[in-house]
């Protein structure tokens, strides 16, 4: 992946403006702050909102992974010695824990969808 050469920032391709000279090697945030390339040509770039839509897609996905260690904590720190409800909470977060892979792989699909509903469509110039 190619890097910026104003903020140093990686991106994919569709990330960068098209030209040669002082809009070679600039990504699309950056040719817009400095007045390379107007708001509207550049199709390309994540308006705030579609950021923050993405964002939260992202977060939806990967939250899971902070939730279990959390829980598996709590348990170790609150329900481990309570009777019988250690043992209930234990097979709960066992199941949790076993089922959340496969959750993630299964909701794959449906987040590439989302991330892909959620890019702005963009036809790669020639040679870039
Ligand atoms: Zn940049």
């Amino acid at each position: 992946m190619p890097t910026c050469r104003h903020c140093s920032s990686t991106y994919p391709r569709e990330q960068f403006i098209h030209g040669n000279g002082p809009m070679s090697q600039v990504c699309v945030r950056c040719g817009v702050e400095k007045g390379l390339v107007s708001k509207e040509d550049a199709a390309n770039m994540f308006d705030s909102g579609t950021g923050s839509a993405r964002l939260q897609i992202m977060a939806r996905r990967y939250s899971i992974f902070l939730y279990i260690p959390l829980l598996w904590t709590l348990w170790v720190m609150v329900l481990k010695d309570v009777q019988p409800w250690g043992f209930y909470f234990l097979l709960l977060f066992l199941v949790l824990t076993l089922i959340t892979p496969v959750w993630f792989i299964y909701r794959g699909g449906q987040y590439s969808g989302d991330m892909a509903r959620l890019t702005p469509a963009y036809d790669r110039p020639k040679g870039h």
